[in-house]
Parts: structure tokens; sequence; C-alpha cells
């Protein structure tokens, strides 16, 4: 019997998962090592924090997924790696080894440079403290009756949070009693069209989030902007950028530039073959990808065939990734953003569609063999 470890459960391996659950492969014992019985859905969080959105609606519960693929479930966190000896460490239950490891863990948010503000700071991962301590911000903007809260990072996720906080807080404590703000940093949506920039900039200042251009870190007095004034805060939110968990580096995994897992069209390792990885956590060497949802959540798929080749003795299939991708952002209101190969619209048909794809993906997830 061939043993197969999926690390982390997410958007990737939710698929493969699935896929198990619809037939089995034979010959193989399949594990999954996850710290949380579930996996929140990104996609819907800002809609869950402007309270559109039950939080059960916007996670995959991974228990039943992983009985009806009929994997075992091991909750712990995978700690370290080590390659040559085909052995991964986790954090509670020991060593375990593998014929074959489907990597995808995620990312974590770089927020060091924001460290020095002490408890003010929310980092956006892991999502599940995420969730606990931005259920405490809006309690205490009810309780205070004002709240002022900073994100950092100007990209599409920093964006959807401080219109979603902005609105979130208003309903709690009053428009005029809220201050939300947004330091962009190296610009607001970076990599993105000037149009879909002027939209989402409009989109701030008609639900009065303030742009902060330039660099911010942390100290004790609160954020530091390069222009040499302090902002006081209640809540940092950092949505700055992404790095890999540390005990990849010492795993022996050929890495990409970014320190992220290499891999290959086939979404394999480009040093260990029996490897593979998925979502935030690999990066694709020949046709590289921004970080998103949309690139994970496709991969899974691929990591399903390609995982079943390899117990198979087969070479993997290759995939290209798609050139274009679709960002729709949460504006606050049941309204959003949409932005596509230059293309972009805002309004509340943008929030339906949205809200209507996110729905239907998680759908899949939360009745297991359907
Ligand atoms: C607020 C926000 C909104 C976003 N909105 C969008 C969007 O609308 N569209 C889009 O395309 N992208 C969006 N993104 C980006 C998107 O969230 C990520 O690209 C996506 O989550 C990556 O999926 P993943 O499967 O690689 O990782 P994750 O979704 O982070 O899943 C990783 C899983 O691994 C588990 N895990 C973590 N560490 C370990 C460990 N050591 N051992 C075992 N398991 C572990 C975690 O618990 C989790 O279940 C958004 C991001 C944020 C923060």
């Amino acid at each position: 019997m061939k043993r197969l470890i999926l690390a982390g459960g997410g958007h990737a391996h939710l698929h493969v998962l699935k896929a198990l659950a619809a037939r089995r492969w034979p010959g193989v014992a399949v594990s999954l090592v996850t710290p949380y019985l579930r996996q929140i859905y990104s996609g819907m969080v800002p809609g869950w924090m402007a309270g559109h959105y039950a939080l059960d609606q916007c996670a995959a519960p991974l228990e039943p997924l992983a009985r009806a693929a009929g994997v075992h479930l091991v909750q712990d966190s995978v700690t370290g790696l080590d390659a040559a000896r085909r052995r991964v460490q986790t954090a509670a239950s020991g060593e375990f080894s593998y014929d074959l490891l489907s990597l995808d863990v995620g990312a974590q948010v770089d927020s060091s440079c924001l460290a020095a503000t002490g408890a003010t700071l929310l980092p956006i991962r892991p999502l599940e403290d995420f969730v606990v301590g931005w259920k405490r911000q809006v309690e205490l903007a009810r309780q205070r009756g004002t709240a002022r809260l900073v994100v950092v990072g100007g990209g599409a996720a920093g964006v959807e949070l401080a219109l979603a906080a902005r609105y979130r807080f208003a309903r709690e404590a009053g428009g005029a009693n809220v201050a939300v703000s947004l330091v962009a940093g190296s610009g607001l949506m970076p990599g993105h069209g000037p149009r879909i920039v002027q939209r989402v900039r409009q989109a701030l200042r008609e639900h009065q989030v303030v742009e902060i251009p330039g660099y911010a870190a942390g100290s004790p007095e609160g954020l530091l902007l390069d222009n040499g004034t302090t902002v006081a805060v209640d809540t940092v939110i950092a949505a700055t950028g992404v790095r890999p968990q540390s005990w990849l580096a010492g795993s022996g995994l050929a890495l990409a530039a970014d320190g992220f897992v290499a891999v290959a069209d086939g979404q394999h390792s480009v040093s260990h073959s029996e490897v593979f990885a998925g979502g935030d956590f690999a990066s694709r060497v020949d046709a590289p990808h921004a970080k998103s949802g949309v690139y994970a959540v496709r991969a899974g798929p691929v990591l399903a065939a390609n995982l079943e080749r390899a117990l198979l003795g087969q070479a993997p299939l290759p995939y290209r990734p798609q050139k274009r991708t679709l960002y729709l952002l949460a504006t606050g209101p049941r309204e959003a953003v949409m932005s596509w190969n230059g293309l972009s619209a805002t309004g509340h048909w943008v929030w339906r569609w949205k809200d209507w794809i996110d729905r239907r993906f998680m759908s899949q997830y939360h009745a297991p063999g359907q």
C-alpha cells in the first residue's frame, strides 16, 4: 500500500478530496494534515466582515469531505519536511513517511515591519486567527462607539478589507465616528490596468476610505508613515506581501526566486518528482502567475489527475495556467467592482454575480458526496 500525504486543506486539495469521494484510487492510503477542521474561503471573507454572510457559509468543513473521500484526517500542522528521506514532520503527531506528497498550505503574511504596533496588529493570515480578531474589533467598535483602523497593503485583498471594515464599523458605531485608511505602499492595485485603479480609487472615496500613498512601519505609538507622521490606530490589518512558511527553506526542495516550491508544468516539484504543490505555496517556474485563489482552485483538478498518474507510475500531464483573471472586488455594501482583461465595471449587479459565483463554489463542499 502506497502512502499519499495531503499537507493542508487549501483550495486545490478541496478538489482532490472531492475527486477521491467520487472515485477512490486503489492501492493508496491517503492522509490529510490540517491544523483546522474547516477551510475558510477568502473570497467571501470581506462579505462576512461586512455582515452579508455567516462564517459557516464561507467555510468548507474538512471532516465530512475527508470521510467521504476515505482520507485519514490528522488535525495538526506540518512543521518540517525532509524531501531526501521522504518524511513530513508535524507539531504534535510526530513524523510521517510518504511515497507521494502534495503541498497546499498557502502563504503567510509578511508583517514583520508592522510588528512594533503590538496588540493592535491583525494579520489577515492565518484566516482562523483573523476571524477571531475581527469579531473582537467589531465588538469593541460597538462598545466604544468609535473605530480607527488602517489596512496596510494596496492590493485587491487590502482594498476589499478596508472597504468591508469601513462599512461594518459605520453600521456598528456610526459613520461620523469611524476612520478607516488604506496604506497603499508601492501603489493601489499593482499589476492592474489604469481603469480598474481609477474605479477602485473612486469606490474608496465614495465609501470614505482614505488612501495613504507610501509605506508604513509599526511603532508603539501607532503607524509611522514615510512622510514622518504617526497615525494613532486601534487596529492595523496587515495585508502586505506573502512569504512561505519557514520550514520550507530547510526541506531540500528546489525553491523559486520568491522562496516558494518551484513546480513544473504538472504542478510537480522540479527537484523531487514525488512531491506536488498547488495554490500560493507553489510557484510555476515555466509560467509564473499571481498568487491568487483563482489559480489555487484551478490547480485542484491538475493535482488530482497527476497524483493519480504518479501512483500509476505515469508522467504528469502538463497544465497551462490561464493568462487573464477575473477580479470581483466587494466594496462594502452589496456592490462590487469587476476587472477583466482591461475591462471594468461597478454596481450591485457585479455583487450579485460575485455572490452567485462564490455561493456556487462553496455549495459543492457543503454537501459532500453529491
Ligand atoms: C481577504 C482576501 C480576499 C481574497 N480574495 C480573493 C479573491 O476574491 N479572488 C482570488 O483569486 N484570490 C483572493 N485572495 C487570495 C487567496 O486567498 C489566496 O490566493 C488563496 O487562499 C490561496 O489558496 P491556497 O489553497 O494556496 O491557500 P489557503 O487558502 O491559505 O489554504 C491553505 C490551507 O493550509 C492550511 N495550513 C496552513 N499551514 C499549514 C501547515 N503548516 N500544515 C498543514 N496545513 C496548513 C490552512 O489551514 C489552510 O486550510 C484573497 C485573499 C485575501 C486575504
